[in-house]
């Protein structure tokens, strides 16, 4: 049985981003193991929740739930502290910012995993780390250090296409679709963020597996909760269905490194066909 390690930043990324691939590959026989790196306790939320619980409590319970829908056969808590969106977090004694550990401490970590679970695919994150959360940067460069460390398994880097993220953003700026938690997007912020099309080698299409997609965000309740406005998270649950199948229908790869010749095959069987882009002028920026 193969296995695919997918390493994440904070409770709910797994369900944003590659929560339907995860329920294709469990669902077609393969080991899907999470590596989460923080508790998400820097996460937004409704201070209904964070006066009366451990914000940290909730969310693992939350993961735990987001795991069993996706089939996840093995999870690890590096336990570190989310760093939060400036990095700025208060941490409680003791802690450390994930942002702030050396990277070649994180990355030994994730090699130790990758051999005690006999790792055939990692998957971690873009350059840009996604929209450029510290931790996800910090995602970014430690699965990249590590793989180095571990050079049989091909490296992934989940993420979103550029060209249509940045068409939401000035849509949203301009405006004329009004969300008004959002409207204070930096543009140039987004202009770097994710991966262009052009470098972008799986698209995953994962409308098979929108319930357990849909389930996935569903256990991230304290996520889709919030004092000040529409949260992602929430504002994806409440898409219309065909609206739905069409933002969150497909996940997004771009390959770091090949890994071993004879995994290639194991490759395309697990995210294949390559995603081939076309020039597109809706692109044209
Ligand atoms: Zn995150």
């Amino acid at each position: 049985m193969s296995t695919v390690v997918f390493v994440h930043a904070h409770p709910d990324d797994e369900a944003l981003l590659t929560s339907g691939t995860m329920a294709r590959l469990s669902d077609r026989g393969y080991r899907v193991v999470l590596i989460m790196a923080t508790d998400g306790a820097a996460g937004l939320t409704s201070h209904e929740i964070s006066d009366d619980q451990d914000l940290a409590q909730v969310r693992k319970a939350e993961l735990t739930q987001s795991c069993r829908v996706l089939g996840v056969s093995a999870f690890h808590q590096l336990g570190y502290a989310d760093s939060g969106l400036d990095g700025q977090a208060p941490v409680p004694g003791g802690a450390i910012r994930f942002a702030d550990t050396p990277t070649e401490l994180v990355a030994d970590q994730l090699v130790s995993i990758f051999e005690h679970e006999a790792a055939d695919i990692v998957v971690g994150y873009d350059a840009a780390g996604g929209y450029g959360h510290p931790d996800h940067i910090q995602i970014h460069r430690t699965v990249r250090a590590a793989a180095q460390l571990y050079p049989s398994a091909p490296l992934l880097e989940a993420t979103l296409p550029r060209e249509p993220m940045l068409k939401i953003v000035r849509l949203i700026r301009s405006g004329r679709w009004a969300v008004p938690a959002l409207a204070g997007l930096d543009l140039e912020t987004w202009q770097n963020a994710f991966t262009p099309r052009a470098k972008l080698n799986f698209r995953v299409d994962v409308r098979p597996y929108l319930a357990a997609k849909r389930a996935s965000l569903q256990a991230h309740a304290s996520q889709a909760a919030a004092d000040d406005g529409p949260r992602t998270l929430s504002a994806l649950l409440k898409l219309p269905k065909p609206v739905f199948r069409r933002v969150l229908g497909h996940e997004w790869y771009h390959q770091a490194s090949p890994g071993d010749g004879a995994r290639t095959g194991l490759l395309i069987d697990a995210f294949g066909p390559r995603y081939r882009p076309r020039r597109r002028r809706a692109d044209k920026t």
